[in-house]
């Protein structure tokens, strides 16, 4: 069985520790995902694994073989590590023609490999272009050539580093359901460096959240986004609103209303997190909901809020709603409808909340 496991691996540049203590493995036939933001040290992760960088320190299994430990200063060179490699700029052979590039790392030794090479060549669509130079392709294309390079030899583990960062947003998405279709068609143990957290989504089976060099929660995609185990983990799917409060009977007031918790106890300072599509606003019926005044700040359920800004993005709109907040100046939330929904600036929504969309962790300096 072909797995991948990094063991306790760290890693510095000079005398700046770039990774900590990581330890994940990939099981056969999975899709997992390194989801982090710029400089957190997804591809200096990758390259160690190629064995394009030197561990430094922790141990790294493929299938059965021990390809680098520090301990023991084994360190085998890519080319004996049966790993396949994609990154983001491609790096196609400019003077080879597509059939050349694909082939490149296969054998002519090796005819079931090339015969896989044409039929992948058939069903990627990029037959027609066999012969043509890298320069003359599409992005799409170029990315379809690259990966399929990489599965040519038929590699034990695949590593690819932001694959799709090249393409623009409407040809992305089909790239994407084609390159799933065809690592999961092949099998192909695959680790995947990607900052797009709808791109983790979508493509893994299992992500890897990381931050400043840590690992901090491993989790289906499911999993990682209705169940996030840190603020930072919360913020990686983009803008949250923020709320500070204290727990109270089991209960955590805020303006927007009171939320239950059975995880914290009375009197901790708590951080609670509204994702903006957790928000529904109803235009329908202003004037019958009261305006939110101080004193029913964590009383009241049928509030109405004042309309800041509201702007289509697309397939959402973006409503800005400014709530109430005793002396200070008013919150702003932010929350996203489906579709087009455009209440006028400066007047009046009511609010909805989904609980399952409400996140509360007990405040401290590092959220
Ligand atoms: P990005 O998504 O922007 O590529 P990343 O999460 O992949 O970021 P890395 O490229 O692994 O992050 O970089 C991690 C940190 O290590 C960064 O601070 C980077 O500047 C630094 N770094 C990377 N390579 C080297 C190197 N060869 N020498 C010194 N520092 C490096």
């Amino acid at each position: 069985m072909t797995r991948i496991i990094i063991d306790n691996l760290s890693h510095k540049f000079g005398s700046t520790p770039v990774l900590q203590d990581i330890s994940f493995f990939v099981d056969e036939g999975e899709v997992v995902c390194l989801l982090g933001p710029s400089g957190c040290g997804k591809t200096t992760l990758l390259r160690i694994a190629a064995g394009l960088e030197r561990l430094q320190q922790g141990k790294i299994i493929i299938g059965k073989t021990v390809v680098a430990e520090a301990s023991s200063g084994i360190n085998l060179p890519p080319e004996n590590r049966g790993v396949g490699l994609m990154f983001q700029d491609y790096s196609l052979f400019p003077h080879l023609n597509v059939r050349d590039n694909i082939c490149f790392g296969v054998g002519a030794g090796s005819p079931d490999r090339q015969a896989w090479v044409d039929n992948a060549l058939s069903l990627m669509d990029v037959k027609f272009h066999a012969e043509s130079f890298p320069h003359t392709l599409s992005g799409g294309q170029q990315q379809r050539v690259a990966l399929l390079r990489a599965l040519a030899p038929k590699p034990r583990i695949l590593l690819l580093d932001e694959p799709f960062s090249g393409l623009d947003v409407t040809r992305r998405a089909s790239v994407r359901k084609e390159t799933l279709s065809i690592l999961k068609d092949t099998g192909v143990s695959t680790l995947m460096v990607t900052h797009d957290p709808e791109e983790a989504m979508f493509m893994a089976d299992r992500i890897l959240v990381m931050r400043e060099g840590r690992m901090i929660q491993d989790g289906t995609p499911t999993e990682i986004y209705a169940h996030p185990a840190s603020p930072a983990v919360l913020n990686f799917f983009g803008t949250i609103n923020t709320l500070s409060s204290n727990v109270a009977d089991g209960q955590v007031a805020t303006p927007l209303g009171n939320f239950e918790t059975t995880d914290l106890c009375n009197g901790d300072a708590v951080e609670l997190f509204i994702r903006p599509e957790g928000i529904q606003l109803e235009e329908d019926g202003l004037n019958s909901f009261k305006t939110v005044e101080e004193e029913d700040i964590g009383k009241s359920t049928k509030q109405s809020f004042e309309v800041v800004s509201a702007q289509l993005l697309g397939n959402v709109s973006l409503v800005v709603i400014a709530i109430p907040n005793r002396n200070k100046e008013p919150l702003m939330i932010e929350a996203r409808m489906p579709g087009n929904f455009l209440p006028d600036k400066g007047g009046r929504v009511t609010v909805k909340i989904d609980p399952n969309q409400v996140f509360m962790f007990k405040a401290s300096k590092d959220n």
